[in-house]
């Protein structure tokens, strides 16, 4: 359903519907009002006219009764009544048709008739002396005021109409009880009014009353036995019975026999519930069903005080409802009016809004298939035509967004290829994956090879890194790192492993859950076969520089042994004195180990180098140190401090051992027996100098001049002899 019809609609459903079921209330009420008020209306009416009549009975009743308390009427002797009677009938002037007496035994006398012979009395041939008296016992009225008057007082009746057994014609007797004056039952008055007026009566105050109305008002006049003595079908009406003849039907005692209609015979079972309530002078309205016809028909009924009689008028339900029915008819027109107008009204509005709404959704589909021409916007103001105007600019915006992007992938598309790398795209909410071109061609594959899932990826991917990869891809996922370079192998369509550098970006939703990687994959064999060549290459060079490295060390070290050792003499030299004491020396401070140097000197030899040569010099000093050498034990090392003069450095000696020693190795020199004529020994000798280490020498050069200052001192005393530099060894010793 388009939007047209649902507005229409929705205005006809949300603004029509609760109208009209307001309009139908409003109607339903106001017609049922309508309905109720004519009803109550012709109800009324229907009072009035009861009313009347009850005045017109009532009257007659009150007359009736005044005549019983009349003298002459009392006496009841006809010389006194019957002029009473003519007199008061002249006066009334035709209202009533007779007035009549009866005496206890029912004897009838009136003023139409009276048989002189009779004393008056009312015969069935007045003329005829012997004609028999007329009686009225068998009359109703005369049984309740005179005949089943047991309660002795007066007793006022109104008689159903009757036929006159003098006159003949159809009529009502009002009779009432006479008493004398000793309360004594005499008989009764009555009067004798025309049935024909009563209906006249009727008739005229139903024409004038229901005058207004365009129908016939039916009008019944139902007694208490339910006799219809007046009704608007005159077949229904009372009327004597007659042979085929025409001739009327009587009865044994020769009086004429009457047929009269009961609404109780009435087919409508409504009609007999009414008459009921007519039998307790109720009012009311009985709808009721036509049994011949099947019309709906309303009896509207009234009771008439004091009579036995209920005036009853019968209308169609279609004439008491005219003015509703007229009513509604108006206001169904007038609906139909406003709902066509409504109608056309809630169209038109819907056109008015759906048809730039058609505008726009024609611009939001050009929009959708990519239709970015820009459409001049709707005219007018208001949200719609923002809303073009908005339309207007998305396409702008859109267009713009796509050439930048027509523009940017053009741009990537070119880098990719100069990069030569492949690109993947892996949605992780259901595993799709796209492979480029390059990215399938690096592994050997078509454009059209390779299934666009995540399985193909692992399935190309190297047995030995599918562990890693997917541990690491799932640490990805669930930390929140946001880029991700691994190196991995994957399997040629060749067969052989591909070097590949995989690096890509994750793209997160805003709950930082991961639905996206995207990445590129680099191939590096050549390079990583590079790397490895290089690797072994530095390994191997490393491992030359080690080996190399190591007899330079073993050569260094000799080098280093031999910077220190005189090589004449096999011994150390000063370097290697130096060392030596640096070693010594500093195990004295640290550890407080002491020791003691000897520094020997051969006296005079320059004079033995002038007097045998330099070479002959040369092997006396090779046989002095080794002769000095023979003197030491392992820890005592002997070192050449310069030209022919040597120390001895004494670990953990005291200056007496050292002292005690030092004479030990001067007489081993003088006993080696080297010639020398120019030293006044006539042997090569040795001068000695001794110094112990001490407390406050801050180096070993201390202790070596004091041992220089020692030797001094033995020169001076003459050679060939020891001094040491502290006092209490101060001595000399000649040889
Ligand atoms: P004195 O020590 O007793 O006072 O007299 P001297 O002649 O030994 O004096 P001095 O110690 O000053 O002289 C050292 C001499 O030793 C000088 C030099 O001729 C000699 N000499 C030094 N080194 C060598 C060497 O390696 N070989 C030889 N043959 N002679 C050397
Ligand atoms: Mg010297
Ligand atoms: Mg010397």
């Amino acid at each position: 359903m388009n939007l047209r019809y649902k507005i229409s609609l929705s205005l006809i459903f949300s603004t029509l519907v609760p109208v009209s079921l307001m309009v139908f209330f409003v109607l339903w009420h106001v017609t049922n009002d309508a309905e109720e008020s004519a009803k109550q209306t012709i109800q009324n009416y229907m009072q009035l006219m009861s009313s009347k009549l009850t005045d017109e009975f009532y009257t007659s009743i009150r007359e009736v009764e005044i005549y019983a308390q009349v003298e002459q009427v009392k006496s009841m002797e006809p010389a006194n009544f019957i002029p009473f009677l003519k007199k008061e009938f002249l006066r009334q002037n035709g209202r009533y048709e007779k007035l009549l007496v009866s005496d206890i035994d029912g004897h009838l006398y009136n003023t139409a008739c009276g048989n002189p012979a009779l004393n008056y009395k009312c015969s069935f041939d007045d003329n005829d002396p012997n004609s028999s008296p007329k009686l009225l016992t068998g009359r109703q009225y005369w049984q309740e005021t005179v005949g089943n008057n047991v309660s002795k007082t007066q007793v006022t009746y109104l008689s159903d109409p009757i036929i006159s057994y003098t006159t003949g014609v159809s009529q009502l007797i009002i009779a009432s009880t006479v008493f004398d004056d000793n309360n004594q039952l005499k008989g009764m008055i009555g009067a004798s009014i025309e049935w024909a007026r009563i209906s006249k009566l009727i008739t005229d105050l139903s024409q004038k009353i229901f005058s207004q109305y365009s129908w016939q008002p039916k009008i019944m006049l139902i007694s208490d036995s339910g006799t219809y003595w007046y009704h608007w079908d005159k077949n229904k009406l009372v009327h004597l019975k007659k042979d085929a003849q025409g001739n009327v039907i009587k009865d044994e005692k020769g009086l004429p026999i009457s047929k009269a209609y009961s609404i109780n015979n009435e087919p409508e079972t409504a009609l007999h519930l009414a008459h009921r309530d007519m039998l307790q002078k109720k009012s009311g309205i009985t709808e009721f069903e036509l049994a011949e016809t099947g019309d709906i028909q309303y009896l509207f009924y009234q009771p008439i005080e004091s009579s036995q009689y209920s005036i009853a008028l019968m209308v169609s339900e279609k004439d008491v409802n005219q003015v509703s029915y007229d009513l509604k008819s108006l206001y169904v027109v007038v609906f139909m009016i406003a709902l066509c107008v409504f109608m056309f009204a809630a169209i038109w509005i819907a056109k008015a809004i759906t048809d730039p709404i058609g505008r726009l959704m024609g611009q939001a589909n050009r929009l959708k298939e990519g239709n970015y021409a820009i459409e001049s916007k709707q005219s007018g103001s208001g949200e719609l035509s923002e809303l073009s105007e908005t339309f207007a600019q998305m396409a702008t915006v859109i267009l713009d967004r796509q050439k930048r992007l027509e523009i940017s992938e053009e741009r990537f598309e070119l880098a990719m290829k100069g990069a030569n790398d492949g690109l993947w795209d892996w949605n992780l909410l259901n595993n799709d994956v796209y492979y480029s071109p390059r990215w399938k061609n690096m592994l050997g594959y078509g454009e059209d090879e390779l299934d666009s899932e995540s399985g193909t990826y692992f399935r190309l991917l190297n047995k030995g890194d599918y562990k890693y990869l997917k541990k690491e891809i799932k640490a990805v996922r669930l930390s929140d790192k946001d880029a991700f370079s691994y190196k991995i192998r994957m399997r040629h369509k060749a067969g052989h492993l591909v070097h590949i550098l995989t690096r890509g970006v994750v793209v997160r939703d805003e709950k930082g859950i991961a639905k996206r990687f995207v990445g590129t994959h680099v191939d590096i064999t050549e390079q990583t076969l590079n790397q490895e060549k290089i690797q072994k290459l530095n390994e191997d060079l490393e491992k030359t520089v080690r080996e190399r490295t190591l007899k330079l060390e073993v050569a260094n070290r000799h080098l280093n042994e031999l910077a220190m050792l005189d090589m004449m003499l096999n011994i150390g030299n000063r370097r290697g004195l130096e060392r030596h004491l640096n070693l010594t020396h500093t195990r004295f401070k640290e550890e407080g180990q002491n020791y003691a140097v000897l520094l020997f000197d051969v006296d005079y030899f320059k004079r033995y180098n002038d007097l045998f040569g330099h070479q002959e010099g040369d092997n006396v000093l090779i046989n002095v140190v080794n002769c000095l050498k023979d003197n030491l034990n392992k820890s005592e090392k002997i070192y050449r401090y310069g030209g022919e003069e040597f120390i001895c450095v004494l670990p953990e000696s005291s200056l007496n051992k050292a002292i005690t020693l030092a004479q030990k190795m001067v007489l081993s020199i003088e006993n080696l027996q080297i010639k020398h004529a120019k030293s006044h020994y006539g042997v090569v000798t040795v001068s000695v100098g001794c110094a112990e280490v001490r407390a406050d020498d801050m180096s070993w050069e201390q202790l070596i001049s004091r041992s220089d200052k020692a030797l001094y001192v033995a020169k001076a005393k003459g050679r060939n002899q020891i001094s040491a530099d502290s006092s209490p060894y101060e001595s000399m010793f000649n040889s």
